[in-house]
């Protein structure tokens, strides 16, 4: 618990102590009246003073105001006719149980969300005698060199000495074009590195870096406000002074019109209703339960391995209509085998050798797997300069000449013709100094529940399944078929596939949701420009992690539609809360302006709703039945 948490419930405490106490002493009249104002100074003083600020700033409409007001008027009531002043201090009481409670369950959710999406880069590579060597970030001093390749997060500010790439930049800007660097340009901490290796002195110690900064970026992100929360302060805007000016009407108009009938006016009877009207109309449980139900909802989900990055993208999940998927990584294994290879001039395995130098910076699965493939350690000391081209292949210098492996695109766009495979499978054609020497044959697999994945989210009323891939059409008839997805292209570009995620935005029907799900390879600008981003998490890059707004911690498909009906059942939970604590306050409106409601009544009430909601929020965690 924070200091500010634990003041606060001193404060709680002592006055609650008091009241009691008070309650006993045998004093009235004027010298009652000052003693009260003890405890009600304690426990409202900061109430008053953020009203009187709001006066000041010409805000004039907040519960703060409303509270002033109520208690203020409670308190002229006793000191003129009743004798009363504990109704006064109770409603500001229990007024401030409800914050502490609030700012308790918000702050606790926001350290679990920053805790799950640590954006924090996890080590830096330096480079000792051709050697790499992971270190923590904290650890590198300032001038030091660093090697950074494609996928990877840079960990530190500083500038390129050698290499050249593409950053993506987007957590840090919101840009989502990618940045190309060279030596000597600057380069700031928390970008990921795309395309080349990146060697990068640095210029500033860790503390200092700009992903520092970016922490606290993500603290606010998760606190971005959906549709559902925008409503509260909607809602806020008109409803407050509404009441205060219904309140001024039921404490002037009566009165006066009691008068003008030559009856008694009652002033006190309804400003007193004016007032009491006043402490009811505080939309505590809507204030509190909304936002306590959302983090509920994210941390129920958190749970269940899927990360989400805020209520906004909770909301968004519950409303999926079109799920697009990448194939590779992400509705296959990611991890091929070397089932074949063709045409090749050179040995077996000094074909595979070259394609696992080529290879050796990349991230990509094909990359990954050609590593393992070859299963023995490489002399770096061969490969010189590298180039990822997205989509495509790499291209890479290998004892001083230009190996390229990809597929037949990456050939042509070299000059050199590819000689076509009739086998069904992912192709890495080979080229060695501009010479066509053959192509592999590899082979993923789809994963074990992606079919059933599928059909769940049909189940959960997803009406559009979509696959986009870069692989060839062969690969990606078969698996959209063996999978039972609506829809697929094949041989796409990273820029195609945005494109036709475009298209579907635009053809869309209104108020649904496009969700692409990828692993951020090569598809991590389609994540961002996507209603809805997930990524794969575990196989995913940092790029994915960091441009998707929900991100699937094992990589299993299952969890897509679990996801959905995570969201939508926090959805109905926020709804069912809005009109229960929105209906109840009509009632005791109402009730209250017909005299028929008084003060504790309408602060019983509020806290009965308010805990109702709360424990209806609760509700959001559990998840696992779902
Ligand atoms: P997907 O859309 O299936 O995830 P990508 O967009 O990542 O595929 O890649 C498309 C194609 O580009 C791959 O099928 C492969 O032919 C080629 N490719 C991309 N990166 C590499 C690489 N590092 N090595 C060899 N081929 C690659
Ligand atoms: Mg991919």
């Amino acid at each position: 618990m924070t200091k500010k948490l634990k003041k606060m419930l001193i404060r709680i405490i002592v006055t609650a102590v008091l009241l009691v106490a008070l309650h006993f002493v045998p004093v009235s009249g004027i010298a009652r009246f000052l003693l009260y104002l003890i405890p009600y100074g304690i426990i409202g003083y900061d109430i008053l003073r953020k009203a009187w600020r709001g006066i000041l700033n010409r805000q004039v409409f907040d519960e703060n105001f409303l509270m002033a007001v109520a208690t203020i008027g409670a308190l002229a009531i006793g000191l003129l006719k009743t004798g009363d002043y504990e109704e006064s201090v109770a409603v500001m009481l229990f007024y401030q149980v409800g914050e502490l409670f609030q700012s308790y369950a918000v702050g606790k959710s926001r350290r679990n969300i920053s805790e799950l999406m640590d954006i924090r880069p996890d080590y830096a590579n330096i480079d000792t005698n051709g050697q790499l060597t992971r270190v923590d970030p904290d650890e590198v001093a300032v001038g030091t060199v660093i090697v950074v390749n494609p996928g990877e997060k840079v960990p530190l500010d500083g500038i390129v000495e050698s290499g050249e790439s593409s950053l993506n930049t987007s957590a840090l800007t919101g840009e989502s074009l990618p940045r190309d660097v060279k030596p000597g340009d600057g380069i700031v901490s928390g970008c990921i590195n795309m395309s080349g290796v990146l060697r990068i002195r640095t210029t500033r110690v860790f503390g200092e870096s700009t992903v520092s900064k970016v922490l606290d970026l993500v603290e606010n992100a998760s606190s971005r406000k959906s549709r559902s929360e925008n409503f509260i302060s909607r809602f806020a805007r008109w409803y407050t002074p509404a009441v205060v000016f219904g309140a001024l009407a039921l404490a002037v108009l009566p009165p006066l019109v009691r008068l003008l009938l030559s009856f008694p006016p009652e002033w006190s009877e309804w400003v007193y209703r004016a007032l009491t009207f006043l402490v009811i109309s505080c939309p505590c449980a809507l204030v509190i339960s909304i936002p306590l139900s959302f983090f509920a909802g994210i941390g129920g989900a958190g749970k269940a391995g899927i990360l989400i990055k805020g209520s906004n993208w909770l909301e968004a999940l519950s409303k999926t209509g079109t799920v697009v998927f990448d194939k590779t990584g992400t509705l296959t294994m990611g991890v091929f085998d070397v089932v074949d290879i063709h045409h090749s001039e050179l040995e077996r395995e000094t074909m595979i050798e070259y394609a696992a130098l080529a290879e050796s910076a990349s991230s990509h699965p094909i990359a990954v797997s050609i590593r393992k493939a070859w299963g023995k350690p490489l002399d770096m000391s061969r490969v010189g300069k590298v180039e990822e081209i997205s989509g495509n292949g790499v291209v890479v210098e290998i004892d001083g000449q230009e190996v390229a492996a990809g597929n037949s695109r990456l050939m042509r766009s070299l000059g050199i013709e590819p000689i076509e495979c009739h086998s069904t499978g992912t192709i890495v054609h080979m080229a060695i100094g501009g010479h066509y020497t053959g192509h592999i044959v590899i082979s993923d697999v789809v994963k074990p529940d992606a079919a059933k994945a599928i059909a769940a989210l049909k189940q959960s009323g997803v009406h559009q399944t979509v696959m986009l891939t870069g692989d060839g059409k062969a690969v990606a008839a078969e698996v959209a078929e063996r999978l039972g997805i609506d829809q697929f292209w094949s041989e796409l570009l990273p820029e195609d596939k945005v494109e036709k995620v475009e298209e579907m935005l635009t053809r869309k029907p209104a108020g649904e949701i496009v969700a692409f799900v990828g692993d951020g390879i090569n598809d991590a600008p389609v994540l961002t420009r996507a209603d809805l981003g997930i990524a794969m998490g575990a196989l995913g890059s940092d790029a994915a992690i960091e441009a998707a707004d929900v991100v699937l911690m094992d990589d299993d498909p299952m969890k897509i539609s679990k996801a959905i009906r995570i969201a939508r059942k926090c959805m109905r939970i926020v709804y069912e809360n809005i009109v229960l604590a929105i209906g109840v306050k009509a009632v005791c409106l109402v009730l209250g302006a017909l005299g028929l409601a008084n003060m504790w009544l309408a602060v019983f009430a509020d806290v009965g709703v308010m805990i109702l909601a709360v424990l209806n929020a609760i509700r959001a965690l559990f998840v696992s039945r779902l």
